[in-house]
């Protein structure tokens, strides 16, 4: 049968699928059924940081793959330790919990939230305030935190103890931080959301509210960390480090990897016992990803940050273009024309691109090229003229 056909008469219906097979690639390349190359400016969601079958990180991987592909949290394992040394290393956070996607790291982050209070306080401080238009994953408590009605249905009762507020409105947040709260949810660049990034100064007070009332700041940075917005990760933009940050989908360059990293104040929350993953911090998965940190040094984050330029410069300014948002290579377009045409149109001529919202969505490689993003970014400009 037709791959197609069977993916349709055999995969479970949850997702609507653009009408392309793909079966290989090469860097910000992917191939389809017939052979026909596609410059990939979506990176499978942010995922294939260094686009597809990058050389040095396939050697890392399969490197590992040869050596040991999994032992269960039992044991200790040399890729585990190291990555979790890296990422401490590098952000400054003290421990690190190892999962296998967004939704688990934010688990772990809200578990560990309402553990903090209930250590400190005992029960009934256990609300996590999050943002209007954020998202935080799929499973049912993830679900609960992400502030979208539109998702908030069929899958009742949903977890309790999540309150939703507008992003940047002050006085919501002051009212909705009460003594049931024990935590603070954001994404610092709303993905699913929008491509939205959040205010200086209101991420500023939410911090100083957050430390007058000892609210734990979480920051869901699954799609905006590693190296995305031009710095390792998001908040250091910002010029903070979050009690709980959690990270995923690029992580590991392309296998499933999630982490939550814990500052010296949430470092000892989680203790035997109290949570655990089977495949969390995989052997494979972490070889992946230390491969991939060893690679977002300053120069090569500095070029993110000028291919990032490069596109809002491109396409700021054009007629059909109403706004550019977003940081680094994580770039959100509002456009006067139909979404739905435009990506087809790109498609059709060889670009393939994201949506997310009423926005057309941009994630590439952060290694893309940069011959190769100009001839995209020209093909966008052209579909979009
Ligand atoms: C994608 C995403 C998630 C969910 O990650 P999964 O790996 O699909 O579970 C959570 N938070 C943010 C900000 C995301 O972009």
């Amino acid at each position: 049968m037709e791959i197609r056909q069977l993916d349709q008469q055999y995969i479970a219906g949850t997702y609507k699928r653009v009408p392309l097979t793909l079966c290989k690639g090469h860097g910000a390349y992917v191939t389809d059924e017939q052979g026909r190359d596609y410059i990939d400016l979506g990176s499978g969601i942010a995922v294939n940081t260094f686009g597809v079958a990058d050389p040095g990180w396939v050697e890392a991987v399969t490197a590992q793959l040869n050596q040991l592909q999994h032992t269960s949290n039992y044991y200790y394992t040399e890729p585990m330790a190291r990555l979790a040394a890296t990422l401490c290393e590098r952000t400054g956070m003290s421990k690190v919990f190892f999962s296998n996607s967004g939704a688990e790291a934010n688990e772990c982050a809200i578990k560990a939230a309402r553990k903090y209070s209930s250590d400190r306080y005992g029960s009934g401080r256990s609300t996590i305030i999050t943002l209007q238009d954020s998202f935080h994953g799929r499973t049912v408590t993830t679900l609960s935190a992400t502030g979208q009605d539109s998702l908030h249905t069929h899958f009742g009762p949903f977890t309790q103890g999540f309150a939703h507020v507008p992003a940047g409105d002050r006085e919501a947040l002051v009212k909705a931080a009460d003594d049931s709260c024990c935590a603070v949810m954001l994404e610092l660049i709303q993905g699913e959301g929008g491509v939205h990034v959040l205010d200086a100064e209101y991420v500023e007070f939410v911090r100083r509210l957050a430390k007058e009332r000892d609210l734990l700041v979480i920051v869901d940075e699954v799609q905006t960390g590693n190296g995305r917005t031009g710095r390792l990760y998001a908040h250091m933009h910002y010029g903070f480090r979050p009690d709980i940050c959690s990270t995923a989908k690029g992580l590991a360059g392309g296998l499933p990897l999630g982490a939550t990293m814990f500052n010296e104040k949430t470092q000892e929350v989680l203790t035997p016992g109290t949570h655990g993953s089977t495949f969390g911090g995989n052997p494979v998965c972490a070889a992946g990803a230390l491969h991939v940190l060893s690679r977002l040094d300053d120069m090569f984050l500095e070029e993110v940050a000028q291919k990032g330029r490069y596109i809002r410069e491109q396409l700021e300014g054009l007629s059909a273009v109403e706004e550019v948002t977003g940081l680094g290579l994580m770039i959100g377009l509002r456009l006067k024309k139909d979404l739905a045409k435009t990506v087809e149109g790109c498609r059709e001529k060889g670009v393939l691109v994201l949506t997310a919202h009423d926005k057309l969505r941009l994630l590439p490689p952060l290694n893309i090229p940069f011959e190769v993003l100009k001839e995209a970014v020209d093909i966008i400009k052209e579909v979009i003229e």
